[in-house]
This record gives structure tokens, C-alpha cells and sequence, in this order.
């Protein structure tokens, strides 16, 4: 899943691409990718992109134009991708089975593709006035990466929480923007175990977790950087020190990384760096390792 800095660096990627562009059409492809029906897609079409944003893990492609100003919310969802085509394939697209969702013509003949692999279709676009009409954007919390994160707000949002800190990382409105890969990363880079339950955090081991936060997701941004659409996938990949990593080494201590997998989703940490070298009980993982 594109978490802030894949979005982020796409981010970047479309403000260069789009900026000052026309966009010819909007084409939904897959049922049910576009949330919205008022204002309708046509009122973006013949209309410039002024600005590309990001709320969390959503993309805002800003328009100008005799409607005033409208955002094309984007979020891509757990398997969600954008893919930058230029030119753009001739001929409309097909409503198929495919993994394209929603295609965005330029009036210079290039534009992009939304793709969605799997069967379980979450990717989510919004054409709407304002961000905040969009529940998701309204309920974030604040961006993790701005000037006034300090550690104090970190410490109070968390002293609020009564879950496990794996689970308040990845809660949006708590935090703008983590999910599952980076907040493993994150409690991994503090050594922190992701069952401790949030407000038990000491106030040196929440600002160990602030600086591993902050380090952890600059480093994947300018990892990211400059980056075409196309690389980021593997960039992220590439950069991830425990997550998606199990049964290898522990870049830090050597010890194997373990995980703890659950219905929908899977948790990797390091016991040795995370939980005192105890290993969390995981029916998938003692098989494994049988
Ligand atoms: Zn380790």
C-alpha cells in the first residue's frame, strides 16, 4: 500500500507533470471508483490543474476554471497504483477486467491511469469543492512530517490512546499517513515492541519513538525523490528494513525477524531490537519455521 512517502513523491512527481496542464477528460473506468456525482466529472474537463497536493495518504489535484475551484481527491487504496502514460494509449479504454480504474486524459495527448490490482476494489476519487467534504480528509490527524509536529503534540496525541502503539501509528485521525508497512519500520528504528499499549510509552521512550518517526519517514521521502512513478514500488521495497522481511537477518543485531500475521494483515519486528528477544506466539510463523 502507497503510504505518505510514496504519495508524497508522487506528489512531486505530478506537481512538475500536471501543473499548468489542461485536463481533456476524466474516465472512470471500474465501477464505483468515483465517490461523488456533484460537481459532475465534466466540470474539470478543458479546465487547468493549478496545484497537486497531499492529505495523508490522499492525492488533491487542484483545478482552476469558470467553476471555481475544484478538487479530484485520490486515494489509492491498499493496491492501488498511478501509472504516468505519455502518450496515452489511443482509443478509449474498455470497461473490463482489468486493473485500470479510472483514466485522466491531458489536452497534450499524455495523462495518467489509476490501475487497482487484486479483487477487492478500495480505490476512492472525489471531485469536490472542498477537501474536507471528503470524510476520510476530515477526519485526519495532523501530518507527521510538518514544521509543527513537535514531540509534545506526539506525546499528548498518544497519551490519549487507549490501544497498542502498532495500531496508533496506523490510526489516520490519530496521524496522518502511516500504515502497516511504515509504522513496522518505525517501532522497529525506535525499538519499541508494537503490542506496548500507547500511553504506557515513558516520556524517553516516546521521543525515541518521535525521532525514529520523523528519520524513518524523511529518509523513505528523499529515498523517493526525484523518483518516476514507475520506480517507486521497488524504491519502497528496497528501503524497508523489517516489513515484508521475514526470516531474514535484522540489519541491526542479526536476530531473525519474525512476524505475526492476523485475517487481513501481518506485523514484522525484530525481537531481539523490540521485545526483550521474546517471540510473539504466531501459528503461521511456528510453521514455518518447524
Ligand atoms: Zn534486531
Amino acid at each position: 500500500m502507497p503510504e505518505l512517502p510514496e504519495v508524497e513523491a508522487l506528489r512531486v512527481f505530478l506537481d512538475a507533470h500536471l501543473v499548468g496542464k489542461e485536463i481533456a477528460r476524466v474516465l472512470p473506468v471500474a465501477i464505483s471508483v468515483l465517490k461523488t456525482y456533484d460537481p459532475p466529472l465534466g466540470a474539470v474537463e478543458g479546465v487547468e490543474v493549478t496545484a497537486v497536493g497531499r492529505h495523508g495518504k490522499f492525492l488533491d489535484l487542484t483545478t482552476g476554471g469558470p467553476a471555481g475551484e475544484l478538487h479530484l481527491l485520490v486515494h489509492l487504496a491498499r493496491a492501488g497504483w498511478l501509472r504516468w502514460q505519455d502518450p496515452l494509449p489511443p482509443g478509449p479504454p474498455g470497461p473490463g477486467k482489468g486493473p485500470l480504474a479510472l483514466r485522466t486524459a491531458l489536452t497534450g495527448g499524455d495523462g495518467f491511469d489509476l490501475t487497482e490490482a487484486g479483487t477487492t476494489k478500495r480505490l476512492a476519487v472525489h471531485l469536490v469543492r472542498d477537501p474536507q467534504e471528503v470524510p476520510g480528509v476530515a477526519r485526519l490527524g495532523p501530518d507527521p512530517l510538518a514544521e509543527d509536529f513537535g514531540p509534545e503534540r506526539f506525546a499528548a496525541l498518544l497519551a490519549g490512546e487507549r490501544g497498542r502503539i502498532k495500531g496508533a501509528l496506523r490510526d489516520q485521525s490519530l496521524i496522518a499517513g502511516i500504515g502497516n508497512a511504515y509504522s513496522d519500520e518505525i517501532l522497529h528504528a525506535a525499538g519499541t515492541s508494537p503490542f506496548k499499549p500507547a500511553r504506557n510509552l515513558t516520556p524517553e521512550e516516546t521521543a525515541t519513538l518521535y525521532t525514529a518517526l520523523r528519520t524513518t519517514l524523511r529518509e523513505a521521502v528523499e529515498r523517493s525523490h526525484g523518483l518516476a512513478a514507475g520506480r517507486l514500488k521497488a524504491e519502497k521495497k528496497s528501503g524497508l528494513r523489517v516489513h515484508g522481511r521475514t526470516g531474514e537477518p535484522c540489519p541491526v543485531c542479526g536476530d531473525t525477524i519474525r512476524e505475526v500475521s492476523f485475517s487481513d494483515s501481518s506485523l514484522h519486528y525484530c525481537p531481539t531490537c523490540q521485545t526483550g528477544g521474546k517471540v510473539l506466539a504466531d501459528r503461521r510463523m511456528s510453521r514455518l519455521l518447524k
